[in-house]
Order: C-alpha cells, then sequence, then structure tokens
C-alpha cells in the first residue's frame, strides 16, 4: 500500500516534507519522494493535501474497564482513540477492581488484544487500592506490562511514601506519575478559586493546592535523582516551579490537556453551570492558560495528554457541585491543540511532537516516529476541513464534552495501527474496508 504525496511529518526528525509512504504488512518498508511508479500492483492512496504524521501517543486516559463498563469498555476508548488519530494510549490505574496487582495488568492487556482497535498500555497503581499506604506489585506487575506507575484521581499524599514508590519505581525502570493536588486546600472545591467562581457561589480550588504538591514532588526528584511526570499541570505557579526545576537539572516532565489549553474559568461561567465543564484540576485563570501555552512553547511542558475521562449522564447531570470531574477528550484533542497552538504561534510540528515522540520518550516506548522498519502506526488528517462537535458521534460512551457545538477546523481521515486502517472518517476517501467496522 502506498500512501502518496501526503505532507509528511516527522518530529523526531524535525521532518516535514511531500512524500510518499510504502506499508507492507504491518510495517513502514520504505519513506521517500516518488516511490508510486516503482511499486506497480500495490494499492496507491492519493494523499494530495492531507498531513500525515506518526499515530498519536496519550500517555493518560481512563479506559475505565474493569468495573465501570457502563462509562467506558477498552473496545469503545480505543475506537474513540482511533477516530481522534491515536494509535497507543496508556490508562490509568483507578479501575475496579484497581489495577494494582498482576491479575488485573494480565486482564487488561488480554482484553486490549482481542477488543482493542489501537495499542494500550496499562499503568499500574502506585500504592495498593490508590490509597497512598502500601506499595503496589510493582515489579510482578511489570512483567505483564505496565509501563508506569500512578495514583492517578488521587495524590501520593505522604512524602514518605512517594519516596519508597521512586525508589521500587525506579528499580523497575518505571517511571512515576504523579496527580499533584494537596487534599486539604482543595477540600469540598469545585471550581478555581477566585473571582469568578466566587460569582457562582462554589468553593475554589486554589492553584497553591497544585503547586504545592510539584514543589515538594520536584525536591524529593532533586533529591533521590529520580525521575517524576506531573500529570495535567494547570497553573501559571506550578509551571514556574517546574522551569526552575529544568533549569536545575532535575529529572522533572510534565503533561497539559488540551482542555486547559482550549478553556478558562470564564468559559465555565458562560456555560451557566454545564457540569461538562467540570474537570480536576480545574479550568484556570486567562493568565494561567496563557502560562500553559508559553510554557508548551519554551519547551518547559514536555506533552500533551487527554486525561480522557469518560462518565455516565447520571454523575453529570446533577448540581455543578455534586458532578463528577473529567472530559471525554480522545475524539477532539487533536483540533483543539492545534487551534490554541495557533494562537500561541506553535508550528504543529512541535505540537505533533508533543504528543507522539515526547510522550512515548517519557514512557520510554518506541513509537511515535515514522520510519522504515516501524510499525505502521499513523495517522491522515486533512488540517483545513471544518466540523462540529456532536458527542452522540463520539465513539466513546462518555458523551461528557464541554465542546458540544463548537466549530472545530482539522480532521482525522484515517488512522492505520499496524498497518491496518482502524478509523476511517464518514467519507472513506478510499473505499478501504476498516477492520473495526467488521462486526458492524
Ligand atoms: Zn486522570
Amino acid at each position: 500500500m502506498i500512501l502518496k504525496d501526503g505532507i509528511v511529518f516527522d518530529p523526531a526528525s524535525g521532518t516535514r516534507a511531500v512524500i510518499d509512504i510504502f506499508i507492507k504488512d504491518e510495517l513502514i518498508e520504505k519513506i521517500g519522494p516518488e516511490l508510486a511508479p516503482r511499486f506497480q500492483g500495490e494499492e496507491i492512496f492519493d494523499c494530495a493535501n492531507l498531513w500525515i504524521f506518526p499515530g498519536l501517543v496519550d500517555m493518560h486516559v481512563h479506559l475505565r474497564e474493569p468495573g465501570y463498563e457502563y462509562k467506558e469498555t477498552i473496545e469503545t476508548g480505543t475506537r474513540a482513540a482511533a477516530a481522534g488519530g491515536f494509535t497507543t494510549v496508556a490508562c490509568m490505574a483507578n479501575t475496579l477492581p484497581v489495577n494494582d496487582t498482576p491479575s488485573v495488568t494480565r486482564y487488561i492487556r488480554e482484553k486490549a488484544e482481542a477488543q482493542g482497535v489501537v495499542e494500550v498500555l496499562p499503568i499500574g497503581s502506585a500504592t495498593k487500592g490508590l490509597k497512598g499506604e502500601q506499595l503496589a506489585e510493582m515489579g510482578l506487575m511489570r512483567e505483564e506490562g505496565i509501563v508506569a506507575v500512578s495514583d492517578d484521581g488521587f495524590p501520593i499524599r505522604n512524602a514518605g511514601i512517594l519516596r519508597l514508590v521512586l525508589e521500587y519505581a525506579s528499580r523497575f525502570e518505571l517511571p512515576v506519575i504523579d496527580h499533584c493536588e494537596d487534599l486539604v486546600t482543595s477540600e469540598g472545591g469545585s471550581v478555581h478559586e477566585g473571582k469568578t467562581g466566587t460569582r457562582m457561589g462554589l468553593k475554589g480550588i486554589p492553584c497553591v493546592s497544585e503547586s504545592m504538591v510539584a514543589a515538594r514532588d520536584i525536591l524529593m526528584s532533586q533529591w533521590m535523582e529520580v525521575p517524576i511526570h506531573i500529570a495535567h499541570v494547570s497553573c501559571k505557579a506550578t509551571i514556574d516551579m517546574i522551569r526552575w526545576a529544568k533549569i536545575q537539572g532535575i529529572p522533572v516532565t510534565c503533561e497539559v490537556t488540551p482542555h486547559h489549553l482550549a478553556l478558562n474559568v470564564d468559559d465555565l461561567f458562560l456555560s451557566n453551570y454545564d457540569a461538562s465543564f467540570k474537570v480536576n484540576p480545574p479550568l484556570r485563570a486567562e493568565e494561567d492558560r496563557v502560562a500553559l501555552l508559553e510554557a508548551l512553547k519554551e519547551g518547559v511542558i514536555d506533552c500533551i495528554a487527554t486525561d480522557h475521562a469518560p462518565h455516565d449522564p447520571q454523575v453529570k447531570m446533577v448540581e455543578f457541585e455534586y458532578a463528577a470531574n473529567g472530559i471525554s477528550g480522545l475524539e477532539t484533542a487533536l483540533p483543539l491543540v492545534l487551534e490554541a497552538g495557533k494562537q500561541a504561534e506553535i508550528p504543529p510540528l512541535v505540537l505533533l511532537e508533543k504528543m507522539t515522540v515526547a510522550p512515548a520518550r517519557i514512557l520510554g516506548i518506541d513509537r511515535g516516529t515514522l520510519e522504515p522498519g516501524k510499525l505502521a502506526n499513523l495517522t491522515i488528517f486533512d488540517p483545513d476541513e471544518a466540523w462540529t462537535v456532536d458527542p452522540s458521534a463520539f465513539f466513546s460512551k462518555g458523551k461528557n464534552t464541554p465542546f458540544a457545538g463548537r466549530t472545530l477546523t482539522g480532521r482525522v481521515k484515517a488512522t492505520f495501527f499496524r498497518g491496518k486502517a482502524v478509523f476511517l472518517d464518514r467519507g472513506n476517501p478510499w473505499g478501504l474496508i476498516p477492520v473495526c467496522a467488521k462486526e458492524g
């Protein structure tokens, strides 16, 4: 199969060029100009004016299985991933049961192999039951395929436990991802603490509840010389801390979500208490959003992760302060990132780097590049197509998005995983039969 005349981005090598890609079985066989005439008899697909880039890598999603299959399953979550242009997703451990033992890890991996349409990499919990007390079975989970440890959803409250987590995780070469939140200062809060939150009559979550835990993590990482990754950074104060850490050479990395780049607390105010805007950490002030974009441009923020958090309608259709946190983010991520990046004048190649090779590097996996001999995981994208977000058309079971009705520019046309089309857009420009549609 040949993808002809696409605008090919390979962030790992900094390439952006109009070239052809020759895919054979599940691998990229060749990349170069004018391959088409040399390989007669192959299927040739015209990709003129379309972007082709490595399948996106998302290091932070919630697939909800096992235990919350009414919110999402590995099957629906990976279809949503494919529709968003992702070919690798790492799923957090806050399932039921929690992924804190090798048997749960094995269950997720086997389920993903049987029903997933893209690659699923399980993240094990750092502590048993996400309780922050005793360490989870990291070594045994590693043997079953976890790629990192995290208590995401909760911070690791006790610094002594964090120390042990870093010590053990580094022994097994597992990255540690921390959800930075001081639960005392955030208690009872449901919005960013500030004027808008007060006007809404809701208790706030101050920026310091994130930045003080990030500061602790950074100092711990410096002292132990063990890397730590800070999940979903939302505040300028946290960014300032991470910038300082990087200047000191402390091995800290971090991620930002598309929704924190796209929205601020005033958007929530205008939504009139729409719980689909409720997320943790909360949507922050405009100055925080601008600081996140600047940090992305500067390289202080290493990567972009969706924190895809699908929910059933019941937990969102209640008073704002009681509603569950989370946004179903896989299917809108890339156009939102490109739009926010445009405002901050960040080139698409840089943004794509943050969604491919950068998260792959943090997880220590060989993904997110386009090179001969590598797996043919890639995405074809029309950068100019405008479309309106309709949650009822989502592959995800989670329809909880604050972007419903919003017109976005740029649409995934096809996603290939191991050389097979696992998603094709409505138009199906090439008449291919996607493998994920075979059961109807
Ligand atoms: Zn999360």
